[in-house]
């Protein structure tokens, strides 16, 4: 079923939504979908018995690099010329389809994050912070975390790179119901495919260099050494400057949250976030 889900949405955070739906670990999803393939998403959930509701307008994406619970996009008229995407609210009781699209289209965001079965914690500090400046919540989540070191469940930068346990910005990085629901998000994973599984710990494990305009950056298969990481690889949104500084070099050291060193130079600026995720 995962299988057929991939060749539907190119996406394996897409297709885990469904999965999540199917499996009872989530009461309701949204996904957006593009408008070409609405006819066979639409068939897809009708074959295994799921409601579902349609957004009544569709989005322009503004950005490509990630499919995320809260992307920059624009809305436009369902029937406009231009193509767009769809949100598909999706779930196995049909008022909750329904009420999902209700609850986006009056801009009831927290309500919203509850039916898709968000912690309130989490839906309170999303309607706190979420704006149309700020999209991205990744840094902020940083802020309000104490300490760098997290469980990789909450990794929500491996989105980026279509990986993900959660689908909605945690409060932070240690919050427990979040940490609950990625659990739960991995073993239903583990049950369809123990390879996507450990695919996805070998992505989630990993030094997050998070910046505003320079790229995403994860450090893998990293190893302590001193107060020096020496890492693998290096999966990154942006050829920037600071990849090729990462890339070119083998060794990170992580000073505070906004400060880290890649080889012998010292980086810093409020525009940095770093985080480890074991
Ligand atoms: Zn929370």
């Amino acid at each position: 079923m995962l299988y057929e889900l991939q060749q539907i949405f190119h996406s394996i955070i897409k297709s885990l939504e469904v999965l999540y739906v199917i499996e009872g670990v989530k009461p309701c999803a949204r996904i957006l979908v593009f408008e070409d393939d609405l006819e066979k998403i639409i068939d897809f959930l009708m074959k295994n018995q799921l409601f579902f509701s349609l957004s009544d307008f569709k989005v322009l994406k503004q950005t490509i690099q990630s499919e995320f619970y809260s992307d920059k996009s624009i809305k436009i008229q369902k029937n406009a010329l231009q193509k767009g995407h769809f949100f598909v609210y999706l779930s196995k009781t049909k008022n909750f389809a329904e009420k999902a699209k209700f609850l986006e289209e009056n801009n009831e965001h927290k309500d919203l994050g509850l039916l898709l079965g968000y912690p309130e914690c989490c839906c309170d500090f999303f309607v706190d912070n979420f704006d149309e400046k700020n999209t991205d919540l990744t840094l902020k989540i940083l802020n309000n975390s104490d300490g760098l070191e997290f469980a990789f469940h909450t990794n929500i930068a491996a989105r980026h790179f279509d990986v993900a346990l959660l689908s909605h910005f945690p409060h932070r990085f240690d919050c427990k119901p979040s940490i609950e629901i990625a659990k739960n998000n991995l073993e239903a994973i583990k049950e369809y495919s123990k390879p996507l599984a450990a695919m996805f710990l070998g992505v989630l494990q990993s030094i997050v260099v998070y910046t505003i305009g320079e790229g995403v950056f994860l450090l893998r298969k990293c190893e302590k050494i001193g107060n020096e990481f020496i890492y693998g690889d290096i999966l990154a949104t942006e050829k920037s400057k600071l990849y090729f500084l990462i890339s070119s070099n083998k060794r990170f050291g992580i000073i505070n949250k906004t400060k880290f060193v890649v080889g012998d130079m010292i980086i810093d600026g409020p525009q940095y976030g770093v985080m480890l995720f074991t």
